[in-house]
């Protein structure tokens, strides 16, 4: 493997005052780090997952199935055979909004009339496939003057392959219909059997499950790379903290473990969803330009 190397080079960007309403208002925002995240994106994916990485002519070539290597109900539903089976997760009871009915082990909502309107955490998509995913992000990423907004889809791969989805499912935004169908990892497979995470993972649902190989729960974890190249990390920062600088796209530039002389980089939302416990991974937009995705 290479030796680590980094690349910065601090360049100065003018805004102009017509598209300050795009631009970033930090105070730094005059100055941007570019770093080459080649060694970091070779080290960091989960090969024994089946991921490749490749680096040619400036660009990284990441791929894989989409298959996660941690436990899920979406493994074997019908069956419950398969040695990574887990069962639905049994949620907590945060607020008045959810509750566990034991008796017909159904997770329940209800409406602002006291409807009881979500049940069950299985939908009509159980199956959980591989796919040919392929995504290319830059060597040296940089941020866009243009922000581009994530859409449905694969917006990122989180470091085992499985795809990162943004704060949409269908063109709604996440709901409580969508997320009663979450395994504890925060995924779920779409209609046409794709796997993937829409949020952080509720390890307190399965104690048992301690060690995990979740992406992330509540941790500083490097949890994968959005489609533009920018490392996307759990709600915490190095040192436990909560960062509370973050811009309009759920990011900040700043030192990180696998990036020790700063890079821009995404955190987790901080922000307890619709107080149902979960935390979305993403939303809004790129902070650089999205490379290609492909393979569902
Ligand atoms: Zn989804
Ligand atoms: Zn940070």
């Amino acid at each position: 493997m290479k030796k680590f190397l980094t690349i910065l080079s601090i360049s100065l960007f003018l805004f102009s005052c017509s598209d300050s309403d795009e631009s970033d208002s930090d105070d730094d925002s005059m100055e941007e780090v570019t770093v080459d995240i080649s060694s970091v994106v070779q080290d960091a994916f989960y090969s024994d997952n089946g991921v490749t990485v490749t680096v040619e002519d400036e660009l990284i070539t990441i791929t894989s199935t989409g298959l996660p290597d941690h436990k899920t109900p979406y493994w074997d539903i019908e069956n419950q055979a398969h040695e990574l089976y887990e069962p639905f997760p049994t949620y907590l009871i945060t607020n008045d909004i959810y509750y566990n009915d034991d008796e017909l082990g159904r997770l329940i909502s209800t409406d602002d009339d006291g409807n009881a309107i979500i049940t069950y955490q299985n939908n009509m998509n159980t199956l959980m496939t591989a796919f040919d995913y392929t995504m290319e992000i830059p060597t040296t990423p940089s941020e866009a003057e243009n922000k581009e907004e994530t859409d449905l889809g694969v917006i990122g791969l989180a470091l085992n392959g499985v795809p990162i989805y943004n704060n949409f499912e269908g063109r709604d935004v996440l709901g409580v219909v969508a997320m009663s169908t979450f395994d504890a990892a925060g995924a779920h497979p779409g209609p046409n059997t794709d796997y993937h995470y829409h949020t952080a993972a509720q390890l307190s649902i399965y104690e048992e499950n301690d060690g995990s190989t979740y992406p992330t729960i509540n941790d500083s974890k490097l949890i994968g790379f959005l489609r533009d190249g920018f490392p996307i990390y759990g709600r915490q920062e190095e040192d436990g903290s909560y960062p509370d600088d973050l811009d309009e796209n759920g990011g900040h530039t700043g030192a990180t473990t696998e990036f020790p002389d700063e890079i821009y980089h995404y955190h987790c939302s901080n922000e307890n969803y619709l107080d149902s416990g979960w935390y979305v991974l993403k939303s809004g937009a790129y902070h650089g330009t999205p490379g290609i995705s492909s393979g569902n």
